[in-house]
């Protein structure tokens, strides 16, 4: 099922795939296209050995919107990494980081 989102201005589409569907899928979890503005995550593969592939997916799913956020922004080939063009460290600690800070602006009403 495809889903739109509105991302600083700029509609994406986010999908959830299998490897058959999306052969990029075979090297990644899950990737945001800047050209196409779409986010693709991965279905669970027959050898997944994760407990938890639904936590996980979900975590996937969190970084590639970190990544579109962050090229609309404008930090996308401007970043210290040339190759990927973002700091994965970075998009991965907001992306684990993400819930809970929410969790902690929602309590304290500064969303
Ligand atoms: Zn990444």
């Amino acid at each position: 099922m495809k889903r739109k989102i509105d991302i600083l201005g700029s509609k994406y589409t986010v999908e959830f795939k299998s490897v058959k569907e999306d052969d990029f899928l075979e090297r990644c979890d899950g990737y945001f296209d800047k050209t196409s503005k779409k986010i693709v995550v991965g279905k669970k593969t027959d050898d997944c050995e994760l407990d938890c592939f639904e936590q996980y997916q979900k975590k996937v799913l969190r970084h590639e919107i970190v990544h579109a956020f962050m090229y609309e922004s404008g930090l996308a080939d401007n970043w210290e990494h040339k190759r990927m063009g973002q700091e994965e460290t970075v998009v991965d600690w907001f992306a684990i980081q993400l819930p809970k800070i929410t969790k902690v602006c929602q309590e304290l009403g500064c969303m």
